[in-house]
């Protein structure tokens, strides 16, 4: 029986490893399919304290991994099958292996939101995608245009990295303001090789007949004229959805999916704990993510010292 499972390794995960693991608790962290989490695919990050030059994401991560494994975290690449929670213990399958745990801490994270459209799905990989550090470099997109969905901080942070590669980066939003900080903002809309598309949706990503993305199809919401965008790229950055439909009926949660905490980070499942942007769909910064795992573990070690007592 294990003390402590923990579900998932970005900020939230790893950051509850580090706790639990100098609480002598031996934790097990589960990284599932994307380890160190939607921070390693960031390029630099600038708002995380302690890093005045800022950091890159992924070796962020890697060093709060190995912070937790070297206070003994075993940190498992695995994936959670399945969980129970109807009994006393937690029943969890791991990779279709049973497991069993007195504490839970979900820190599952979110992953990326979707247009929808039935294109956007068949051309994934083939011109669309999700991730400008990812994927920006590809020879496909060189000195091509390219396509950015969102007015965020992210849509702003894609467009800016993708003017390395492209020839010139349209940003397509769907109001007439972007979202995104006024640093963010400023900085993307004054770079020259960034041309915002206002007030416009994107209808359609061609051309699935040619297996590869050739261009949109964007509908000016406020004159409902359509027009076709050349690009050799789209990448979607609206936003996130939480990694929780595997929870969905055996924890509270609201209706697009987040974990409903009931005090501090406990669930309304006695030793099931939560944390990070699986359950903040308000701040969603790494460091908020990173002191939200600090509070699960201190939840969980109180609740397991309150079980021995
Ligand atoms: P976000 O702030 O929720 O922005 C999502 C954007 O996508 C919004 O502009 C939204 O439009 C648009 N959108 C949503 N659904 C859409 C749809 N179906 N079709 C078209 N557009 C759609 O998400 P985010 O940019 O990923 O940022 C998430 C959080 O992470 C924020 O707190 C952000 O500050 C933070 N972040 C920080 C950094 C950094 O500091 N380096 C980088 C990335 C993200 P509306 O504006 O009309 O709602």
């Amino acid at each position: 029986m294990e003390k402590v499972v923990i579900v998932g390794t970005g900020c939230a995960g790893l950051t509850a490893a580090i706790y639990t693991a100098r609480a002598n608790l031996n934790p097990l962290v589960l990284t599932g399919v994307m380890p160190g989490g939607l921070l390693t695919t960031t390029s630099i990050v600038e708002n995380y304290p302690g890093f005045p030059e800022g950091i890159d994401g992924y070796e962020l991560m890697t060093r709060m991994q190995k912070q937790a494994e070297r206070f003994g975290a075993r940190v498992k690449f695995a994936t959670l099958d399945a969980a129970n929670f109807s009994n006393k213990v937690i029943l969890l399958t791991v990779d279709g292996e049973p497991l069993e745990t007195e504490t839970l801490i979900i820190a599952s994270g979110a992953g990326h939101r979707h247009l929808g459209l039935e294109n956007e799905h068949l051309l994934e990989k083939k011109g669309v995608t999700y991730c400008a550090t990812c994927d920006g470099a590809l020879p496909a997109f060189r000195n091509q245009p390219l396509v950015v969905v969102g007015g965020g901080d992210s849509a702003c942070e894609e467009a800016t990295y993708l003017t390395r590669f492209g020839s010139i980066v349209y940003l397509i939003h769907r109001r007439d303001s972007l979202r995104a900080s006024k640093i963010m903002a400023e900085r993307t809309l004054s770079n020259p090789k960034i041309k915002p598309i206002w007030d416009s949706e994107v209808m359609d990503v061609l051309d699935v007949k040619q297996d590869k993305v050739t261009g949109v199809c964007v509908k000016n919401v406020k004159t409902g004229t359509e027009s076709v965008l050349s690009c050799a790229g789209v990448f979607v950055a609206i936003g996130h959805v939480p990694n929780t439909q595997i929870f969905k009926g055996l924890v509270d949660m609201d209706e697009n999916g987040y974990i409903r905490p009931t005090r501090g980070t406990e669930t309304n499942v006695p030793g099931v704990f939560v944390a990070g942007d699986c359950s903040d769909h308000v701040y969603r910064q790494a460091i908020t993510a990173a002191g939200l795992g600090c509070a699960a573990a201190i939840d969980a070690e109180r609740y397991l010292a309150g079980l021995s007592k």
